[in-house]
């Protein structure tokens, strides 16, 4: 099959085309007996369940173009390189935080990976109004590992360069997050869709002229600051949880860039989907408890991310950066404390900005949420949808002066 050009699967021809790969056979069992099921929840690629008589594995594979979209909108499967590529490096640096992967064809542009189940999109399951145990721990702590041991703050730099270098070749994935996130927002660009009632509050958006320079600040930061690799596309529809477990998917758009960027745009999800709540309440106040516990896992994730950084900063610092040939061995252990303290100071203000221009683009670009698009009553939606605006500005426009989490949570409070 490797050897054959590009062809998209279809569930019929799937046995015939996968089942001499033996790291899917010792896992499903004879492909005489798989059957196949399309998963249809994802925008851009093809996803499909093989169950076997033994197990099941997931197949995705890109397609050349945007799957939701269809072949007006071009895309290369090269994506699928760089999720492989992404898989592998946040395996190995966060294990057991994203499925195992089991076969790679740069070909035919698929990955053969572990079935996560019985999982959920974390996205719906925070519609539906239910918890899970330690989310925000495995978040901040997938976010400071995979962020800390991809920089040069731990990575023997000539391998880090080399990553640079793999990574900055995912030039049409980070043009959409370029254009979609940083810049459509802030005009009438013709991929854009909002909830018409909020009308008024978009016109004062994009007459705002501090919110379009921070926005392009940040985009100058997410294009230009090579920090780390990214995952690149971390919301809550890029996390599968059970009752027990939570686990990172679709690292698809995974580049160099700010280390803030994933952490802003994760938060940022769990903020809005606390907004939404008011439109998935069975009775008017029915999840206010429900609301305080997604704030408690925003909470999480940061204080566990800098929790998580600051011990990698103390026992992994083998980078070029802030060596201890400088500091600790020149009984100057406090100067690095310092220096640990000014580098989360920056990841925080980028974190935040980040988390502000994503509450913005999820509402007046071209990808929206679940959470706030079920909300039926457009007179509730729009209310939900620009508290997460207004927050989103404050917290981009101000990112220099909120110094804490539980600043922005009272924000969120105070603003619904
Ligand atoms: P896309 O890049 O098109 O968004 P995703 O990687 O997000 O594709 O996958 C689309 C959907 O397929 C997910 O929302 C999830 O429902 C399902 N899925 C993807 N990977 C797995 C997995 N390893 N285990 C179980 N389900 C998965
Ligand atoms: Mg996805
Ligand atoms: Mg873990
Ligand atoms: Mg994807």
């Amino acid at each position: 099959m490797t050897d054959s050009p590009y062809k998209a699967l279809e569930p019929a021809t799937l046995a015939d085309r996968l089942g001499s790969i033996s790291a899917i056979r010792e896992r499903t069992g004879d492909p005489a007996r798989w059957s196949v099921r399309e998963v249809g929840d994802g925008n851009l690629n093809l996803v499909f369940i093989i169950d076997g008589p033994d197990g099941s594995v997931i197949v995705k594979q890109a397609l050349p173009y945007v799957r939701l979209v269809g072949e007006s909108w071009p895309l290369p499967l090269k994506r699928a390189f760089f999720e492989y590529n992404a898989l592998i490096r946040q395996a190995e640096r966060d294990p057991g935080s994203v499925p195992e992967v089991y076969h790679f064809d740069e070909t035919q542009a698929l990955i053969v990976m572990e079935f996560l189940t019985p999982h959920v999109i974390l996205r719906k399951s925070l519609m539906e109004g239910r918890t899970h145990p330690d989310l925000g721990k495995v978040l901040g702590e997938f976010c400071a590992r995979t962020l800390f041991r991809g920089s040069d703050l731990s990575m023997p730099t000539a391998r880090r360069k080399a990553d640079l270098a793999l990574f900055a070749g995912n030039v049409e994935l980070c043009d959409i997050t370029e254009n979609l996130v940083f810049s459509d927002p802030y005009f009438a660009a013709p991929l854009n869709r909002h909830t018409p009632a909020l009308d008024p509050v978009v016109t004062m958006l994009r007459a705002d002229t501090d919110l379009k320079i921070t926005a392009q600040h940040l985009k100058m930061a997410f294009a230009n600051n090579a920090e780390t690799l990214l995952h690149g596309d971390l919301h809550t529809g890029s996390v599968m949880v059970s009752d027990s477990q939570t686990r990172v998917i679709d690292p698809e758009f995974a580049t160099y860039g700010p280390m803030g960027f994933d952490i802003g745009m994760l938060i940022a999800n769990f903020l809005m989907a606390y907004f939404a709540q008011d439109g998935h309440a069975e009775a008017p106040g029915a999840r206010a408890q429900y609301k305080e516990w997604i704030l408690s896992v925003v909470d999480a994730i940061w204080s566990h991310f800098s929790a998580e950084f600051t011990r990698l900063w103390r026992t992994e610092r083998s980078g070029i950066l802030y060596q201890a040939s400088l500091f600790e061995d020149q009984g100057h252990g406090l100067a690095a404390e310092k220096a640990r303290l000014e580098r989360l100071a920056a990841i925080w203000r980028d974190t935040l900005g980040f988390c502000g221009i994503e509450m913005h683009r999820r509402t007046l670009g071209l990808a929206h949420i679940a959470e706030y698009d079920r909300i039926e009553d457009e007179a509730l939606r729009a209310a939900c949808e620009a508290r997460g605006l207004m927050l989103g500005r404050v917290l981009a426009v101000g990112r220099a002066e909120i110094t804490s989490m539980a600043e922005v949570l009272d924000l969120a409070r105070k603003i619904n």
